[in-house]
C-alpha cells in the first residue's frame, strides 16, 4: 500500500467511490493514466494509490457480481467496488449519495440464488459456485436497496449464454482472435458477445479501454464473415447489435459509420428490390429501450 501523503481527508468508502467516480468521467476525455493524475493530485493522494483503488473497483476477475450489473435505489447510479483495508469488500454507489455501503459477499451470494433459481441452465455443469458471476446473461439491472438482500431484479426480455465471465476484454479479444483465425467463427462471436453484455446501457459510461472497441470491430468483421457463408438473417441481427453496444461505449467511433454502411449493403443485397426503403434497427437490443 502506498503510503498516505498528508492529506486530512480519511479514506472511507464515500470518499473512495467519490475519487473513483471522478476518475472515470475525467478519463473519458483525457484516458486513465492521465485522468487517476490530476484527481490523486487534486485530492493531495498519490497517483499509484488512486489507480489501485479504480482498478480493483473495474477489475473483471476480482468483482464478485459483473461490472455495471449493480444500481443504488437512492440514487440509481451504478455502484461500485470498495476494498479498503479492515472494511472487508463493500458496494457503493460512485459518486456516493451518502447510503450505508453494502457487503459485496451478501450481494453476490443473493445474485447466486436467484440466478440459479430462475436459470440454472445458463450456469455450466461444476460453476455454481460462480453464477453470481453469469447475472449478465439473464439479469439487466439489479437494484440494491437497504441491504444485499433488499434486490430488486430486471431480468433481459432475452436470455443470453455468457461465455468465460472472468475474462476481460482484452483476453477475450485474444482467445476470439484465436477462434477466428481457427476457422470458427461462431465460438469467436460467443467470446465478443458476452464481452460486450458488460457494457451498461443505463449509465452512457464509456469504455475505458480500446480492447473494447477492438471487439466491436472484430464481432463486426465477423458479421460479415457469417454473410459470406450464406447466414443472412444471423449476420444481420449480430451487426445491428454490435452497431448499437458500440454505440454506446464509444458514440464517436469512425467504426459506427463504417459498420452501418455494411449493414445496410447486407440489406440491400438480401433483400432488394433496389432502392426499396431499408430500416436499419441499429437500436434494437432486447432488453433495453
Ligand atoms: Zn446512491
Amino acid at each position: 500500500m502506498p503510503t498516505r501523503t498528508p492529506a486530512l481527508t480519511a479514506w472511507t468508502p464515500a470518499f473512495v467511490a467519490d475519487v473513483v467516480a471522478a476518475v472515470i468521467e475525467h478519463a473519458a476525455v483525457y484516458g486513465l493514466h492521465q485522468a487517476a493524475r490530476d484527481i490523486a493530485r487534486s485530492h493531495g493522494l498519490s497517483p499509484a494509490t488512486v489507480e489501485e483503488w479504480v482498478s480493483r473497483a473495474r477489475a473483471v476477475q476480482a468483482t464478485p457480481v459483473p461490472l455495471d450489473l449493480l444500481a443504488c435505489h437512492t440514487c440509481t447510479r451504478s455502484m461500485i467496488l470498495i476494498q479498503l483495508p479492515g472494511c472487508g469488500r463493500a458496494y457503493l454507489c460512485a459518486p456516493s449519495c451518502g447510503r450505508t455501503p453494502v457487503p459485496a459477499d451478501e450481494i453476490r451470494d443473493a445474485v447466486a440464488a436467484v440466478v440459479l433459481h430462475r436459470t440454472p441452465h445458463l450456469v455450466p455443469t461444476g460453476k455454481t459456485t460462480q453464477a453470481a458471476s453469469y447475472a449478465l446473461g439473464p439479469i439487466q439491472r439489479v437494484t440494491v436497496g437497504a441491504t444485499g438482500t433488499d434486490l430488486h431484479i430486471t431480468w433481459r426480455a432475452v436470455s443470453r449464454q455468457i461465455t468465460g465471465p472472468m475474462m476481460a476484454m482484452a483476453q477475450r479479444l485474444h482467445l476470439a482472435q484465436r477462434h477466428a483465425a481457427g476457422n470458427k467463427p461462431e465460438r469467436a462471436i460467443d467470446v465478443l458477445h458476452s464481452g460486450l453484455l458488460h457494457i451498461d446501457p443505463t449509465s452512457g459510461r464509456l469504455a475505458l479501454d480500446t480492447a473494447t472497441a477492438r471487439a466491436a470491430a472484430l464481432l463486426a468483421t465477423l458479421a460479415v464473415v457469417l454473410h459470406e457463408h450464406g447466414r443472412q438473417e444471423p449476420a444481420q441481427q449480430l451487426l445491428a447489435r454490435t452497431i448499437a453496444d458500440h454505440r454506446r461505449v464509444h458514440p464517436h467511433h469512425p467504426a459506427i459509420a463504417r459498420m452501418t454502411a455494411v449493414l445496410y449493403r447486407m440489406h440491400t443485397t438480401a433483400t432488394g428490390p433496389p432502392g426499396h426503403p431499408t430500416h436499419i434497427a441499429t437500436s434494437a437490443t432486447p432488453g433495453t429501450s
